[in-house]
């Protein structure tokens, strides 16, 4: 049994039950084994609204691809001064009020998980803290805390 913190538990949480990702999926994304993901599962869904899970996923493509602008070039990408891709924001996300862009790498995981948001106590980390490569396989969804965890930790290994 490998032990999970709380903190993943937290966002495991989240993605079973505002998404339609299979424990694989959920799995690569959070980067950790099936088997906590799976448990998880057990604990929050009973065996009927398991399969009915399943199904609904074998059903539905995810949001992204369904959304009539998925894929269409939202204006032009820019830099913000931090570095991060910004891209025009889609009709479909509901993050950034105020805002008419949004983080490139944000929605590149909001349409891969079929939400419209990225979840408030949540960000998306760069695997090769390349902060312009967006490619799914680079991104990772994270808590605030461990993300800041993880940082501070790189942070002393460049510093040694
Ligand atoms: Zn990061």
């Amino acid at each position: 049994m490998n032990k999970i913190t709380e903190d993943k538990e937290k966002l495991i949480d989240l993605l079973l039950l505002t998404t339609n990702k299979t424990t694989t999926e959920i799995s690569n994304i959070v980067g950790i084994s099936r088997s906590p993901i799976n448990r998880r599962l057990a604990k929050l869904f009973t065996k009927e609204e398991r399969i009915k899970r399943r199904n609904k996923m074998l059903s539905i493509s995810t949001m992204g691809e369904r959304n009539p602008n998925f894929g269409k070039k939202q204006g032009k990408k820019h830099f913000n001064s931090e570095g991060y891709i910004m891209v025009g924001k889609p009709s479909w996300y509901t993050g950034r009020e105020s805002s008419n862009t949004v983080f490139e790498h944000h929605l590149v995981m909001c349409e891969f998980l079929g939400i419209t948001n990225i979840p408030s106590e949540c960000c998306v980390h760069h695997k090769d803290l390349d902060k312009t490569n967006n490619s799914l396989d680079n991104l990772t969804l994270m808590t605030f805390s461990e993300h800041t965890a993880l940082h501070r930790c790189l942070q002393k290994e460049i510093s040694l």
